[in-house]
């Protein structure tokens, strides 16, 4: 697994723009970008033909220094079909889920197929949320540690200000969120001339939040002749009409199936009637999670604010993450969950959307999933990589119809579960 320096997660959770290699920053200092100090390298081994491998791909001695700090010996399956042909040129169309490791399966070949003699914007992704934004630049900032590119990130909730000075400076990858770059565009402080590279990632999401005619908007503003890639956990009719569009001649690339589920996901329903819920999820936090870490779903802002306090009552040590909470609120609670001071966090599904919480033991749909998209999202946060987790869905007597339609996509792989509340029963 990655080797997250403990300032990087700093920057993660406070930076609102930063470059590369960005230093700590706390919430409340927006440090202007400066040059990252130069780093040591990694002791890394040229393959008997001179060449730098990650896995059977060659990469180049930047990156595979880069490869080796993070920690990443193996291409991920995502990563070993992406790689060669976004490197090539090809526009791909990914149909991989978060946690498979996609960032890096387009954050790789961006880096390197930047161009250092060339000036201007070269990698444009887009990304939903400012939280994925946000991951995304730490993980292309990583990445190109070693080449001393720079990274910027653009996108609402912070001052315009700070990523004008940013982006003043020089930026050679810029991760936003469309509202944002669209701000950024219109008063001519960012141009998109010289990109030759597009990323879309999470683009279900992106559609679902009403993003496309921003995004066809910013498409507008690249030159024709660019790679364009695009990335989504499901691939609906809409998604298939923008990669006509946008997109020439990809190559499709898709791991695991339409609705496939993470490999090592454990998934369990408790039925629970509804009046019973809180005390029957209380009972299950105090007991079954043996030290592990539990990501909780609820539909709504309110939903969230109204259990946390119920289970802080039974003195459970747990917060709430939602689009109602200011930006340094939510990256406080974010930074406990990260580094394990808080075992237990309620999230609304935009707010839990693409963030990267390795170590989720526990998925809990307190609430049911909307849909079987949705479902499959949620379940993603948890045995990311090669680790173990568990997803639980609490079932009332409201939730019947979804439960079936969770276990005709699943079948065999949802195993009925009994709460303790009712265990002595
Ligand atoms: P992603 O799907 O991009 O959100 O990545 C999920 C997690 O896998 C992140 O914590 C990455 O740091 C990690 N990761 C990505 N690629 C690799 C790799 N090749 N080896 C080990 N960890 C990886």
């Amino acid at each position: 697994m990655s080797e997250t320096k403990s300032s990087d997660v700093a920057g993660t959770e406070a930076a609102s723009i930063s470059e590369t290699k960005a230093a700590a920053e706390t919430p409340t200092q927006q440090r202007p970008p400066r040059q990252q100090p130069s780093q040591a390298r990694p002791n890394v081994e040229a393959a008997s033909d001179g060449a730098y491998y990650f896995g059977s791909l060659a990469v180049s001695y930047d990156m595979a220094c880069s490869l080796s700090s993070m920690g990443y010996e193996n291409p991920s399956p995502v990563q070993e079909q992406c790689i060669p042909t976004m490197l090539a040129g090809t526009d791909v169309v990914g149909q991989a889920m978060t946690g498979t490791g996609k960032t890096a399966a387009f954050g790789i070949p961006m880096v390197e197929r930047v161009d250092m003699d060339r000036q201007g914007v070269q990698g444009l992704v887009l990304a939903p949320t400012r939280e994925l934004a946000v991951q995304v630049r730490d993980e292309i900032a990583k990445l190109s540690q070693f080449k001393k590119l720079r990274v910027v990130a653009c996108y609402g909730g912070q001052t315009i200000t700070t990523q004008i000075t940013a982006l003043e400076r020089g930026a050679h990858i810029v991760v936003g969120t469309p509202g944002r770059l669209l701000d950024h565009l219109s008063r001519r402080t960012l141009s998109l001339a010289n990109v030759n590279m597009v990323v879309l990632d999470e683009a279900d999401e992106m559609l679902d939040i009403g993003f496309l005619p921003d995004i066809e908007r910013i498409l507008r503003q690249t030159p024709k002749a660019r790679q364009t890639s695009l990335f989504s956990a499901t691939m609906h009719a809409a998604m298939r009409r923008i990669v006509h569009r946008h997109l020439q001649s990809p190559e499709w690339i898709r791991v695991g199936g339409e609705v496939e589920t993470a490999p090592k996901v454990k998934q369990v329903y408790f039925e629970v009637w509804d009046k019973d819920k809180v005390k029957g999820l209380s009972g299950f936090l105090q007991t079954q999670l043996n030290g592990g870490k539990a990501l909780l779903f609820r539909k709504t802002q309110i939903g969230v604010d109204r259990l946390v306090q119920s289970l802080q009552r039974d003195r459970i040590a747990v917060e709430g993450i939602h689009g109602g909470m200011t930006q340094s609120m939510r990256s406080g609670v974010m930074k406990s969950f990260k580094d394990g001071r808080l075992k237990v966090l309620v999230a609304t599904n935009v707010a839990a959307r693409g963030l990267d919480i390795p170590e989720v033991s526990h998925v809990i749909n307190y609430d049911m999933p909307q849909n079987m998209e949705e479902y499959i999202h949620r379940i993603g946060r948890t045995a990311r990589m090669e680790a173990d987790g568990t997803a639980i869905t609490f079932v009332t007597e409201w939730d019947m119809e979804m439960l079936d339609m969770i276990m005709d996509t699943v079948g065999d792989d949802l195993e009925r579960g009994t709460l303790p509340l009712y265990e002595s029963a």
